[in-house]
C-alpha cells in the first residue's frame, strides 16, 4: 500500500464560515498549506479579505475573503456564486461561525437560597432575544450554509462537511444554556445529516474543541481587573488533565484527518480535541 497522505486535498475547494475568527483562521492557514483553494466567509468582510490576502501570500495558494451572514440564505447564495466564479465547485464545507455572548450568560451558576431575591441573575433573567441569537448563530448558522454549499457536493456525488461542536455538547457547562443547547444540537445534526447524505458519498463529521482562549470566552476565563485566571478559568484548567488551554494549531491533525481521504470510511462522528477534558470525571 502506498501512503500518499493528504495528496487528495491538493487543488480542492473549501468554504469555511467564520474563517476570519481565531480558530477559523488557523484552520484556513492549515488547509492552504495543504494546497487547497480556500474561501473565508465571514460577517466581518474586511477582516476576511485581509486574512485571505495574508494567507494567499504566505502559502502561494488561492485564498479569497467573502462577506456573508450565515443566518441569511440570500447572503449565502450570493457568496456561493462568488466562490464558484473565483474558485470553482465546492468540495469541502467547514461550519466554524459560532460563539457565545455575555447577554445569553447567567451570572449565577445555580440558584442557591441567597439568590432567591436576585432571580434576574439566573435562568429566569435570560432575555429571549439574546438567547435566540446565540442558539441561531450556532445551529441555524450551521444548517443554512450546509443547505446552500452542499448543493455542489450533491451535483458531483462527493464532498465533506465538518461542523464545529464544543465540550458543551456532551455535558452542559454552567451559565451558558443557549450555547450548550446549540452545540448539543450540532452533534445530533451531524449524525442525522451523515446518514441522510451517505448514499451520495458525502461525509459529515464534527470537531469538538476543548478550551482554547479566544475573544468570545476571554471574559469568562480571566478576571479583567487583575489579569489572573477567573474562578471559572481555574476550574477549567483543573478539569483538563493536560492542565492548560489548547492552541488552535492543535486542531490541525484532526482537521486534516476528517477532511481528507484518511477518514474515507468515517462519517457521523464528533472528535474531541480537548486535553482530556471530556474523559475526566474530576476524581
Ligand atoms: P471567533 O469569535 O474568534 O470567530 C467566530 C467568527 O465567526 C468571527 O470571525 C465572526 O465574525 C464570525 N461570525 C459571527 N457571526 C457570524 C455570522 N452571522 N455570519 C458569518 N460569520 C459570523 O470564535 P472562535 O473561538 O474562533 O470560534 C470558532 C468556532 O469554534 C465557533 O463555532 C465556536 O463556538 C467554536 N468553539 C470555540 C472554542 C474555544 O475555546 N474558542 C471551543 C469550542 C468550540
Amino acid at each position: 500500500m502506498s501512503i500518499a497522505v493528504l495528496e487528495d486535498l491538493k487543488g480542492k475547494c473549501c468554504v469555511i464560515t467564520g474563517g476570519a475568527g481565531v480558530i477559523g483562521s488557523s484552520l484556513v492557514e492549515c488547509l492552504a498549506k495543504a494546497g487547497m483553494k480556500v474561501a473565508i466567509l465571514d460577517l466581518n468582510a474586511d477582516l476576511a479579505v485581509k486574512k485571505a490576502q495574508e494567507f494567499a501570500s504566505s502559502t502561494g495558494c488561492s485564498v479569497i475573503g467573502v462577506g456573508a451572514n450565515v443566518l441569511e440564505k440570500a447572503s449565502l447564495a450570493h457568496a456561493k456564486k462568488t466562490v464558484n466564479d473565483r474558485l470553482g465547485a465546492i468540495d469541502i464545507l467547514i461550519n466554524a461561525a459560532g460563539g457565545n455572548s455575555p447577554k445569553a450568560t447567567t451570572a449565577a451558576e445555580s440558584i442557591e437560597d441567597k439568590d432567591l431575591d436576585h432571580l434576574e441573575a439566573t435562568f429566569f433573567g435570560l432575555e429571549m432575544e439574546s438567547f435566540r441569537k446565540v442558539f441561531d448563530l450556532n445551529f441555524i448558522g450551521t444548517l443554512l450554509p450546509t443547505m446552500v454549499f452542499a448543493r455542489d457536493m450533491i451535483d458531483r456525488k462527493q464532498g465533506v462537511i465538518l461542523n464545529i461542536s464544543s465540550m458543551n455538547s456532551y455535558r452542559p457547562l454552567t451559565r451558558i444554556p443557549a450555547y450548550s443547547a446549540a452545540k448539543a444540537s450540532i452533534n445530533n445534526f451531524t449524525a442525522w445529516l451523515a446518514v441522510h447524505l451517505a448514499p451520495q458519498h458525502i461525509r459529515v463529521n464534527a470537531l469538538a474543541p476543548g478550551f482554547f482562549l479566544t475573544d468570545q470566552n476571554r471574559f469568562l476565563m480571566y478576571d479583567q481587573a487583575t489579569g489572573n485566571l477567573s474562578a471559572r478559568g481555574d476550574k477549567i484548567i483543573a478539569a483538563t488533565p493536560m492542565k492548560r488551554f489548547g492552541v488552535p494549531e492543535e486542531l490541525h491533525g484532526a482537521l486534516l484527518y476528517l477532511v481528507s481521504d484518511m477518514s474515507k470510511f468515517v462519517t457521523g462522528i464528533v472528535v474531541p480535541v480537548d486535553g482530556g477534558f471530556s474523559s475526566y470525571s474530576g476524581v
